[in-house]
């Protein structure tokens, strides 16, 4: 760790100095992932949700991540991630999500990439639902063309640390809702799909 990143200076540093990132060298902005499916590093918030239960997959490994849009306006992120904290089956619509990115770039994670959350009610991957087999994005916004670059950037660290740590194949690192509810949900869009589909092409193997 830098003093920089000690700091949180790096993200305004790191562009004054030129180098984008030197091979070998831990960047500032890589997230890492801990022993128990949780986002380590900047602009990462957890809010512990109620709403999860376990894969069902072998060694409760994730095999792919779904990707929605929130349907909601900029600024929404944090008070979405605080409201699926808990769960009230009188009142509450049974919805969570493992990560939510906002506008900002900010990732709100709310259940942990080796639990299931509750973003995709209907359809099967390898036999198990979707829901107990995948990891849950939420992208903050509409998916509008274009979106904003903090968030595209951070849906790449995202990718980054994620699809090598679980050797999610790069075909299933860009799953869609509207194709698993295809009549009810229209989510991530066309714009969202192809801007996901080129991060992950930019992932070295
Ligand atoms: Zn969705």
């Amino acid at each position: 760790m830098s003093w920089l990143s000690l700091f949180g200076l790096g993200r305004y540093f790191a562009p004054v100095t030129g180098h984008a990132k030197d091979v070998g060298e831990p960047d500032v902005w890589d997230l890492t992932i801990d022993g128990a499916g949780w986002l380590v590093g900047q602009d990462v918030k957890r809010y512990p949700s109620v709403r999860h239960q376990p894969l069902t997959t072998l060694g409760e490994v994730p095999l792919g991540i779904v990707l929605h849009y929130t349907a909601t306006d900029h600024g929404t992120a944090e008070n979405l991630a605080k409201r699926i904290q808990k769960f009230n089956r009188l009142k509450d619509r049974s919805a969570s999500w493992n990560v939510l990115i906002a506008a900002t770039g900010v990732i709100y994670q709310s259940v942990s990439l080796e639990r299931g959350s509750w973003h995709c009610a209907k359809g099967r991957l390898d036999g198990h639902t979707i829901n107990r087999s995948t990891i849950g994005v939420e992208l903050e916004g509409y998916g509008k063309a274009p979106l904003p670059s903090p968030q595209v950037d951070a849906l790449r660290r995202f990718y980054e640390a994620v699809i090598p740590h679980y050797r999610i194949t790069k075909e299933r690192a860009v799953l869609e809702h509207r194709t698993f509810d295809p009549t009810r949900r229209a989510d991530p869009g066309d714009h969202v799909a192809e801007v996901a589909r080129r991060l992950v092409s930019e992932i070295e193997p």
